[in-house]
């Protein structure tokens, strides 16, 4: 697989001469090196999609929607190879990096193909013809945590509203996009439609942010450098999408029978667990009513003993590494000062594993404030919070009580009491009693989680700009 940049339809070195390294977080050991970026790279990424952008924007929806269909169905064919990547690059178990990475990403590009057969490119209205065209060229700048879901979510949905991208994907783990690329390159999407320039976020992700020639961010990553985004686009006025971090609230109520408390719980702990904890929409806050506190616990602990750590390569494997010692360092530091701050350790540790990796245990707190910094800031780890309410009312103050609105959950007897109460859950996607994920709803965040959403149509939303041409009556 080529470790070069991507630019014009073409492997290129970058004009820089320092390289990033790239590690496998189970073992701390090289995977090897990736260019790290010059910010000449990008004017030549952003000149070879501004090339590529009148041509692409001229072909018909259903055309771009048939490359990116092409695109799924190579990932697909090369699905183990990306699983293996992902595993080693991000750490993530093997089970659950096949279909909550790869297969998620592959699912993202078949959302946006189903979604453009109905979307309206062009309506009437009145003496009018309203008609969406491409927003331009973007450039998309994506995290670690789901390495392939995070660039196909914006660029499926870009592709097929006719944008040319340039995409800056995670130093910590950038070599799953190569793999991407070379998917790009086999399938004859045109030269200059996707562009891969790697390099540190300060260096490549500020010079996209800022560039003349870039019409849209589309940013998914964490809170602070999505601030840096707004301030770096607001220069040229470019449109921003970001999706930010979370700390979402799973509401069990009172009104549950002692057996849906007892799936609702272990359901809790495994929304929390995901990919290590590492997942923005992971439901780190567990809220109970105070007389089934104890019993909470009990099977709270019970279910996160059953994540075991271990080699993410193996099958079995359900907890990997955290991705990097800082990320690591950071997730034990929240429970230091958790416990600081009167939680109490259900189960888990303060400190790091033995051996190598930059593993943690998984970590139920208990006795936790509504207003703790645990509960307030997000963790990315195997970090769930109980947190008791007395009342229905309480619980939803606690639950839209964080500057975050991403997700949650709602568990009832009475399905139709727990719509009422999600839809009073101010946060974009709400499991009612463990309902599954569903790729062509709409994934964001309300509040500070960010604006903008990306699956199926709404992603296609975001990537368009709406025009309308006004005509004269011919009588
Ligand atoms: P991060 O913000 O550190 O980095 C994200 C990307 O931004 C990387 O490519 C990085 O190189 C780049 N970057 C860093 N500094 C930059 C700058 N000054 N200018 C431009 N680009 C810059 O985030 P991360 O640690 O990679 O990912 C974890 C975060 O992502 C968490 O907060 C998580 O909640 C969030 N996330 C959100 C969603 C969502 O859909 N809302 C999904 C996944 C992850």
């Amino acid at each position: 697989m080529s470790l070069e940049l991507y630019i014009d339809g073409a492997w290129a070195p970058s004009v820089g001469t320092e390289w990033i390294e790239v590690l496998d977080p189970s073992t701390e050991k090289s995977l090897t090196d990736v260019p790290a970026g010059d910010p000449a790279d990008v004017d030549r990424a952003v000149a070879a999609a501004r090339r590529a952008l009148d041509g692409w924007a001229a072909t018909a929806p259903s055309e771009r929607a048939a490359v990116v269909t092409r695109l799924a169905d190579e990932l697909e064919r090369r699905q183990e190879e990306l699983t293996d990547l992902v595993v080693a690059e991000v750490g993530t178990p093997r089970r659950t990096a096949r279909w909550a990475q790869v297969g998620l990403g592959i699912l993202d590009l078949r959302e946006a193909v189903t979604a453009a057969r109905d979307f309206p490119w062009e309506q009437p209205l009145r003496n009018s013809v309203v008609v969406r065209e491409p927003v331009g060229v973007v450039g998309a700048i994506t995290p670690w945590n789901y390495p392939l879901h995070q660039i196909t979510a914006k660029v499926g949905a870009a592709l097929i509203a006719g944008c040319a991208v340039v995409v800056k994907a995670s130093e910590v783990a950038p070599l799953t996009a190569n793999l991407l690329a070379e998917a790009v390159d086999a399938v004859g999407v045109p030269a200059g439609v996707f562009n891969l320039v790697h390099g540190s976020g300060h260096v490549v992700g500020e010079a996209l942010a800022r560039h003349a020639d870039v019409d849209m961010v589309s940013f998914t990553g964490s809170n602070a450098v999505g601030k840096r985004i707004i301030e770096l686009s607001a220069a040229t006025v470019k449109r921003v999408s970001l999706e930010l971090g979370g700390k979402s609230a799973a509401l069990l109520l009172p009104d549950l029978t002692d057996d849906e408390f007892a799936r609702a719980v272990p359901h809790t702990v495994r929304a929390c667990y995901m990919n290590g904890g590492q997942s923005c929409n992971a439901q780190t806050r567990m809220l109970v009513p105070r007389e089934r506190l104890g019993v909470a616990e009990e099977l709270a602990a019970r279910a996160a003993e059953a994540y075991v750590p271990g080699d993410p390569a193996a099958d079995t494997t359900r907890l990997g590494p955290m991705v990097t010692a800082t990320q690591r360092d950071k997730v034990l530091g929240y429970v230091r000062t958790a416990l600081d701050e009167g939680a109490r350790l259900v189960t888990g540790s303060t400190e790091p594993l033995d051996g190598d990796g930059y593993f943690v245990a998984p970590t139920v707190l208990a006795d936790v404030a509504p207003d703790a910094t645990v509960a307030q800031e997000e963790v990315f780890g195997p970090v769930l919070s109980i947190i008791a309410f007395d009342s229905e009312e309480e619980a939803v103050a606690i639950a839209n009580g964080t500057v975050f609105g991403i997700a949650g959950a709602v568990w009832s007897t009475d399905s139709a009491h727990a719509e009422t109460v999600a839809r009073r859950i101010r946060a974009t996607q709400i499991e009612i009693n463990g309902g599954g994920f569903n790729g062509a709803a709409p994934f964001g965040g309300f509040k500070q989680s960010g604006h903008g959403r990306e699956g199926g149509a709404f992603g296609l939303d975001e990537f368009v700009e709406i025009k309308s041409m006004q005509f004269r009556p011919t009588s």
